[in-house]
């Protein structure tokens, strides 16, 4: 018989978002964890230790990965993180690029297997996006108010900041997990201008973090900081394209954003550690917000809700730290959702590296020059941020399934058919690196399909969330 994750998380999930307009904890936005991916790798894994320690007469497990979870799961390390699980007992999988479980594109079929090979039990849960899973518990409601224009009325009418909204909610614990989130991205950013050399997957792309950051200190002044940001963001996004540790935010993908924002405002602004906190909060409410009504997961609304987010929260944690009101912190916000929105996921060979890594450096730039904007402004907009997180769940039930982390379109497609042409003709191989073969992965076989063409798996009402 096959278990099902709560039937709370299902008729969430089915309704169109994950968490039914209900905010939780910071703790379940901010995750340390390994990449490359916090839905294909962080989520899968934790389900799977769950699922081994409560089968510990299991001789050996089969895993069905359906949709995106198989359709990018091998570039995203999704069999490597559920094999390292559940170890040392064997792993079989099943890789199901062209079905979904009915409830989201990224679905898992656990099954333990006695010593003749047959299922004794089995669990299908989802990977909701940014770590989170369907079969989590869900009693860790803690937000009463959770539309940016309702906290903006209660934060005026009692002269608050949004981080002292953030911190009511939450309690004086809050302040030693972001101090501990706050680390573990610095860590990342460390790590990331210290390590060079070839990243791994086969595309041959060279780590950049650690060149960037050298030539900052001779570019022309104005361009220094600008040069730090893109070094400090590709740094993490580089950390995470290589399995090491970083923190969501909201993503694994999306990761090198706001530490990159972060870090340079801390260095220019000489920003107190409380200040940086602070904005940490402010930022984690406004990923919160997209979580709750909208959706942080690539798979269900593209990179719009990944790399959008990262934008949205590190303008909002900018320009507070400008020192800007909170309808200026929600402009910003704004402005780093909107112009994200239509942003498709169609990552190279299913690797979070191309778009992946220099979108990370692309946002934390606008993050940067939205709240310039919005400090140069009274606040006052016609398109609020709640309105931008409507359309963003809109756009993203709109956008094909081939752009929604399945490498069946976009780049990852047109990167195939160099491969393709490049083999044919014998030109050069456009990778450097001769293990790549284009016929052996599910997204290359996807890309084979005509252009615009989704397969047969179609998106259903309840795929985008
Ligand atoms: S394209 Fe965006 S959403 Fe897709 S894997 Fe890369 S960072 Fe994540």
């Amino acid at each position: 018989m096959i278990a099902v994750p709560p039937i709370s998380a299902l008729l969430s999930a089915a309704s169109g978002t994950p968490l039914d307009g209900r905010m939780k904890t910071l703790r379940m936005l901010y995750r340390v964890g390994r990449g490359p991916s916090s839905s294909h790798t962080m989520a899968p894994a934790r389900a799977a230790g769950v699922f081994g320690r409560a089968h510990p007469d299991g001789v050996a497990f089969r895993v069905t990965l359906y949709g995106s979870m198989a359709a990018t799961g091998k570039g995203h390390l999704t069999d490597a993180a559920i094999r390292d699980a559940l170890s040392p007992r064997p792993v079989e999988f099943v890789w199901r690029a062209d079905e979904d479980l009915p409830l989201h594109p990224c679905g898992m079929r656990f099954e333990a297997l006695d010593a003749r090979g047959r299922a004794r039990d089995a669990f299908d849960d989802y990977s909701l996006g940014g770590g989170a899973l369907a079969s989590d518990e869900p009693d860790e409601d803690v937000y009463e108010l959770t539309t940016m224009a309702s906290i903006l009325r209660r934060v005026r009418e009692r002269g608050e900041t949004l981080w002292e909204h953030v911190r009511e909610v939450e309690g004086p614990d809050l302040w030693e997990f972001l101090g501990a989130a706050w680390d573990a991205m610095r860590a990342a950013i460390r790590r990331g201008l210290d390590n060079e050399g070839a990243l791994p997957g086969g595309l041959g792309l060279p780590r950049r973090a650690a060149a960037f950051h050298r030539k900052s200190r001779t570019v022309r002044a104005g361009f220094r900081s600008e040069a730090r940001l893109a070094a400090y963001a590709y740094a993490v996004a580089e950390e995470n394209a290589c399995g090491a540790e970083v923190v969501t935010a909201p993503t694994c993908g999306s990761s090198g954003v706001l530490p990159a924002v972060l870090h340079v405002l801390e260095q220019d602004l000489r920003a107190r550690r409380e200040d940086v906190l602070r904005a940490l909060a402010t930022a984690g409410l406004v990923g919160n917000l997209v979580k709750a009504n909208g959706s942080i997961s690539g798979a269900a609304v593209g990179c719009q809700g990944e790399i959008g987010t990262a934008c949205a929260m590190a303008a909002a944690a900018a320009a507070q730290l400008f020192g800007g009101t909170p309808p200026q912190i929600e402009y910003a916000a704004e402005m780093g959702l909107e112009h994200h929105l239509g942003l498709t996921c169609d990552p190279v060979r299913g690797l979070v590296q191309i778009p992946c890594i220099e979108r990370n450096a692309h946002a934390a730039a606008r993050a940067l020059s939205g709240a310039r904007f919005a400090l140069l402004s009274d606040g006052v907009h016609r398109i609020s941020f709640d309105d931008a997180v409507e359309v963003l769940l809109e756009t993203g039930r709109a956008l094909p399934l081939s752009h929604r982390e399945t490498s069946g379109g976009g780049l990852a497609r047109v990167y195939e058919r160099r491969l393709a042409l490049a083999r044919e003709e014998r030109l050069p191989n456009p990778s450097a690196d001769p293990a790549i073969r284009p016929s052996g992965s599910s997204s290359a076989r996807r890309s084979d399909r005509r252009p615009g063409s989704v397969g047969r798996r179609q998106p259903s009402r309840s795929a985008a969330r």
